[in-house]
C-alpha cells in the first residue's frame, strides 16, 4: 500500500459553478491536510482551485502552486501559499507538478482539467511515473468519462488493462483509499503484445 506526501489536484477554473462544487473542493483540500497530504495544484485562486487551496491551507496543510507567469499575470490577488513556483510555460509547469507529486487527482472541470488528467494518465500508463491517477466523481460528474473508457476499450483503443488506470469515486476518503492500493501495469506486461 502506498503513501502520499503529496497529491497533484486538477480542478476547474471557473467561478460560475454551483456551490456544491466549490464546497467540495475545500473539503478536499481540508481532508489532505487533515491526512497529511501536501497539495500540489496549478497556482490560481480562481474557481475550484483556490478554494482547494484554501481548504488545505485552513487546515494548516502544505500547498504548492506552479503557475506560468502569463497566467499569473491574470490572477487577481493571491493566496498565501507555502510555495508558488513561476515557471516559462504550461509544459514546464506540468512537468513540474508531475515531479512534486505522488499521486493525481482530477476534481470536475473543464478542458484544462481533462488535459492535465488525460497527460498524468498517459504518463502512468507509459511508465514515464509510477503514480496513481483517479476523479472525484461527484454526483457523478465523470460517468461520461468512464463511460468513453469503456467504449474507447471496447473499440480496440484503450487495452483491457488500462481500463482501470483511472481510480474513482464520489468520496476523497474512497478515493484516496483507492489509490494507495492502484494496480499499475508495467510496460513489459503488454508492450509486446502491441
Ligand atoms: P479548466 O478545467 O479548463 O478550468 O482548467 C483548469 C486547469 O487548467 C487547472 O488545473 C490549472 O492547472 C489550469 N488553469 C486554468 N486556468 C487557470 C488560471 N486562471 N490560473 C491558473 N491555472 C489555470
Amino acid at each position: 500500500m502506498r503513501t502520499f506526501r503529496r497529491i497533484c489536484v486538477y480542478c476547474g477554473s471557473s467561478n460560475h459553478v454551483d456551490q456544491r462544487y466549490k464546497d467540495a473542493a475545500f473539503a478536499v483540500g481540508a481532508t489532505l491536510a487533515q491526512r497529511g497530504i501536501g497539495v500540489v495544484y496549478g497556482g490560481g485562486r480562481v474557481g475550484l482551485m483556490g478554494k482547494v487551496a484554501e481548504g488545505a491551507l485552513s487546515e494548516g496543510g502544505d500547498v504548492f502552486g506552479v503557475i506560468p507567469a502569463k497566467l499569473q499575470a491574470l490572477e487577481l490577488g493571491h493566496i498565501d501559499l507555502t510555495e508558488l513556483f513561476v515557471v516559462d510555460s504550461m509544459h514546464a509547469r506540468k512537468m513540474m507538478m508531475a515531479q512534486l507529486s505522488d499521486a493525481f487527482i482530477a476534481l470536475p472541470g473543464g478542458f484544462g482539467t481533462l488535459e492535465e488528467l488525460a497527460e498524468a494518465t498517459t504518463w502512468t500508463q507509459l511508465n514515464y511515473h509510477l503514480k496513481p491517477v483517479g476523479v472525484l466523481n461527484l454526483d457523478g460528474y465523470y460517468d461520461t468519462l468512464l463511460a468513453w473508457i469503456t467504449h474507447a476499450s471496447g473499440e480496440g483503443f484503450i487495452r483491457e488493462q488500462h481500463t482501470g488506470l483511472i481510480s474513482s469515486a464520489p468520496d476523497i476518503d474512497t478515493l484516496l483509499d483507492k489509490l494507495a492500493n492502484a494496480e499499475i501495469p508495467r510496460l513489459h506486461q503488454w508492450v509486446s503484445k502491441i
